[in-house]
Parts: C-alpha cells; sequence; structure tokens
C-alpha cells in the first residue's frame, strides 16, 4: 500500500480508539499522513452499536440526588454498597469511576 499523497511506503499501525477498541491504519513513513480503510471504520462501527446502553433514573436522596445503578453493571464492575466510587465531569458527561 502506498500513500495517497506522496506516493511513500505505508506502514501498518495499531490505533485504540478511546472506547478501547482497537484498529489497524496505515501511516506513511515520508509524510505522516494517516489512512484508515473502510473495513476497518465498519468495523468500529458496529462495536460502538454493539456497546450496551444503560438508563438510570435520578431520585431525591435528602439534600442530594441519587442514581440507580443497574444490576448488570453492579456485576460487571463489582460495585458494592458504601463503597466510593470517583465521578469525573466530562464534556458530555460523568464518568463513574469505581
Ligand atoms: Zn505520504
Amino acid at each position: 500500500m502506498n500513500c495517497t499523497k506522496c506516493v511513500g511506503k505505508m506502514a501498518e499501525k495499531k490505533g485504540t480508539t478511546p472506547e478501547g477498541f482497537e484498529y489497524v491504519y496505515f501511516k506513511c513513513k515520508k509524510c505522516g499522513e494517516e489512512i484508515v480503510d473502510m473495513k476497518q471504520l465498519h468495523s468500529v462501527a458496529k462495536k460502538y452499536r454493539e456497546m450496551k446502553k444503560y438508563t438510570a433514573k435520578i431520585s431525591k436522596w435528602g439534600e442530594s440526588l441519587a442514581m440507580r445503578i443497574p444490576k448488570d453493571l453492579v456485576e460487571q464492575y463489582d460495585l458494592k454498597q458504601n463503597e466510593d466510587v470517583t465521578l469525573l465531569p466530562e464534556k458530555k458527561g460523568i464518568k463513574i469511576v469505581a
């Protein structure tokens, strides 16, 4: 495979999306151009669709608000009652780190 910009040799590289999905891309050794082929894009998009989504209702609990965490997630992350978790405010929401 040659670079579409400078026709230099492309090297195969492994990348990971912020969600932890691995994909392969090609990087030009000469100009640094990066190309992801359509197959790879489709497979990453498919993984995104397969990602489970959970919804939770926020309810009032004294002066604070509480959120119920679905059983599946409790088991997956081995969460315990009274355990302290870290809340990380991010652009698109709040990330919970157990
Ligand atoms: Zn190039």
